[in-house]
């Protein structure tokens, strides 16, 4: 079934009202008709079923029932910026596989420099993606790309488990840390975290972990942070 975000408070009995672009896209595009059932979410984690209206080149939903939503955690991607496919990429998987929040990171290996104004621009292509990931596979919330930040100022970001993901991490595994659904784990850049970041960010509650014996690409990290954090649901 179809799903929308609505970002307004949304109730049993009452209706809502589609803006153009997507009473032309649910009209035209998807070819939907009147009295067909879509689910409509907020953004914040509820999710109902409504049936459309079409009234001229307007699309109303009548809003039916509150569907039953599973508590989601709140996992904090914080990754150092990569190259822009790869970096999109990320960004699309993670919205699927549970981020709640991304958050770019500045660090000194970091290749990728933005200013403010192109930092405006991505910001609203690096959204759409998570929006279009987000209803792509039916979240009740969405996930939200934060505007880069550099790597000193990751507490902003903490959560009840923090951690760092290092390849040179010896002992701790990733899967022994995950005692909470409170999570924000940071991701290096394609050349890696320099060794007096790694002892900052130690020294600030991050606990190193590995991902394993194999070096990952740092997109391929994200993915494999985050189905291992699905699996343990
Ligand atoms: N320093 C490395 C190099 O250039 O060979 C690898 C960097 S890796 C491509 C990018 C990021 O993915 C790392 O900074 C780390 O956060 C994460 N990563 C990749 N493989 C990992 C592993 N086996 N264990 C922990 N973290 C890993």
């Amino acid at each position: 079934m179809r799903q929308f975000y609505v970002p307004e408070a949304l109730h049993v009995g009452s209706e809502t009202v589609f803006d153009v672009p997507q009473s032309h896209h649910i009209a035209d595009v998807l070819r939907m008709k009147s009295g067909d059932t879509v689910r409509l979410a907020d953004g914040e984690g509820n999710v109902f079923l409504a049936s459309l209206r079409f009234e001229g080149n307007v699309v109303k939903a009548d809003i039916d029932e509150k569907c039953d939503s599973l508590p989601e955690g709140k996992i904090t991607v914080a990754a150092a910026m990569i190259k822009k496919e790869k970096w999109e990429l990320m960004i699309q998987k993670a919205c699927e596989l549970g981020a709640s929040v991304i958050v770019p990171l500045v660090t000194s290996r970091t290749i990728i420099h933005l200013d403010d104004k192109e930092i405006n621009k991505k910001l609203e292509r690096w959204n759409k993606i998570a929006l279009q990931a987000c209803q792509q596979c039916n979240r009740a919330s969405l996930c939200v790309v934060e505007r880069p930040i550099p790597l000193s100022q990751i507490e902003k970001y903490r959560s009840e488990v923090n951690l760092v993901a290092y390849e040179n991490e010896e002992k701790t595994k990733l899967r022994e840390t995950l005692s909470s659904d409170e999570i924000t784990f940071v991701i290096g850049p394609e050349g890696g975290f320099t060794a007096d970041e790694i002892d900052s960010l130690n020294e600030k509650g991050f606990t190193s972990v590995s991902l394993g014996s194999r070096i990952l690409r740092a997109e391929t990290a994200v993915m494999f942070v985050l189905s291992v954090i699905e699996g343990l649901k």
